[in-house]
């Protein structure tokens, strides 16, 4: 029997190579740990996940450990805990994740009550404490951040683990090791670890002012490349390589395209960026020469007033001049944020201009509905931004995943503005139908059903 047992996201489709668990299975690799893998991606729909699951935040399944330990319905998804091992490790990249695999470790433990099980991942970094304290009811152990070989060194090394307490250990640094990606499928979409933190940590509806880490973290440019080549090498007929890292300087980002480049520029990968003044066509024509055929840029809004609440820190002119030189060697697709609050009719007009002139030059836009959460400037002084939080009545999004999601449920306190933007999205389908993926549309639409049944 295998000590150690791997397991993946439920949430993550099957064109996906989980880079988290590339990570996972190198360092128990290097440690000299046999595994197992128990893949369990696919197994949830992240856009349409379970009703069991949509927890409003007046619910008594909220933030409550019972709904996991009372949860039997979840057993449908999971598979029968055989031939665990002494470790299990949860490697979880959604909400919904993180509550299934709860209900896994709860389950494991029954029948085999001094397994260790720990869990780690993407999703499990933006917890707030309250979140963690629900969640140390399930696991030994719960790790945050990056350098996993210090994670696990800090498990498989302890000389004794608590049973009736969980240990949360963190080291947000990044790992010192280069990933064995032969070591997992290499599906079509596979991330690679670039580095992560902001340097400007600053949008209103970010957490990222009060993470209990805000340093910005690059990897190595040569290792990011290395990464690069060896994931293309071992599949040469990978649709998209995705950088991590969203916030870059510009120093770094000429070193990551110029370490890539190296290795002959025939290698497609994509990358995120912040509009910056920095970006040149000496730039762009260096990222295409290098592979890169994407760039996605979170432009957020197209209008002075939007971004100042949003407290983006660029301009609307800046961030059409990024997209429109990247445009002329890459493809560009920018993310938009709907329903901000506290803007004016004229906002929406100016930006529905804005976003006509610069269509030409997008490959495609995301819309998305804006979303509060735990620690951003909107939740921590809604008032000021004209908004009410954990609404029970009408909220713009519905609270779900037992309060382990970590969106809040809110509504505008304006609703003729709410209106307002109900009638920019209907223009802004009609202006950019062709650009938008269906599902984009499918959930304002919802949005707009419920608050039309609402009055
Ligand atoms: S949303 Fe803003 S603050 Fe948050 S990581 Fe991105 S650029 Fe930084």
């Amino acid at each position: 029997m295998a000590k150690c047992t791997v397991i993946t996201s439920l949430c993550s489709g099957k064109d996906m190579t989980q880079a988290g668990a590339v990570y996972l299975c190198t360092a128990l690799t290097n440690a000299g740990l046999s595994y197992r893998m128990l893949d369990l991606s696919s197994s949830l729909d992240y856009s349409n996940t379970p009703k069991e699951l949509n927890t409003k935040c007046t619910s008594p399944n909220w933030l409550n450990p019972n709904s996991i330990k009372y949860g039997d319905w979840m057993n449908d998804y999971l598979p029968k805990p055989t031939n665990i091992g002494e470790y299990i490790f949860f490697s979880s990249l959604y909400s919904p994740d993180v509550v299934f695999h709860a209900r896994l470790s709860y389950n494991i433990k029954k029948s085999n009550p001094n397994a260790i099980t720990v869990i780690g991942g993407c999703a499990i970094v933006s917890l707030q404490k309250e979140q963690l304290k629900l969640l140390s009811e399930f696991f030994n152990y719960i790790l945050i951040g990056h350098d996993i070989k210090y994670l696990l060194n800090a498990v498989i090394g302890a000389n004794q683990h608590s049973k009736s307490n969980c240990t949360i250990i963190k080291k947000i640094t990044p790992p010192s090791f280069q990933p064995d990606y032969s070591l997992l499928p290499l599906n079509d979409l596979v991330t690679v670890y670039s580095g992560h933190g902001c340097y400007y940590g600053k949008c209103s509806f970010c957490d990222y002012p009060s993470r209990s880490y805000q340093k910005v973290v690059f990897r190595s440019a040569n290792k990011v490349a290395i990464d690069v080549n060896n994931i293309f090498q071992l599949q040469p007929k990978i649709k998209d390589i995705v950088l991590t890292q969203d916030s870059y300087s510009k120093k770094y980002l000429n070193e990551t395209v110029n370490e890539i480049a190296r290795f002959g520029g025939k290698i497609p990968y994509n990358l995120m960026l912040r509009a910056e003044t920095w970006v040149t066509d000496e730039l762009g024509e260096n990222l295409a020469k290098s592979g890169c055929t994407d760039v996605f840029i979170g432009a957020e809004a197209l209008d002075e007033e939007i971004l100042a609440i949003l407290n983006k820190g660029l301009g609307v002119e800046k961030i059409k001049n990024a997209i429109k030189i990247l445009s002329k060697f890459v493809k560009v697709t920018i993310g938009l944020i709907l329903f901000v609050p506290g803007i004016s009719e004229k906002s929406l007009i100016t930006q529905l201009k804005n976003i006509e002139m610069i269509l030409p030059y997008l490959y495609h836009i995301e819309p998305e509905i804006l979303t509060i959460v735990n620690g951003s400037a909107f939740a921590l002084n809604p008032s000021k931004f004209g908004i009410k939080l954990y609404e029970a009545k009408n909220p713009i999004n519905n609270s779900w995943c037992f309060g382990l999601s970590h969106d809040i449920p809110w509504s505008m306190r304006d609703a003729n503005l709410m209106r307002q933007w109900f009638y920019f999205f209907r223009n802004l389908k009609e202006l950019c139908i062709n650009h938008v993926k269906p599902g984009y549309w499918q959930a304002i639409e919802v949005l707009e059903k419920k608050y039309k049944l609402a009055r």
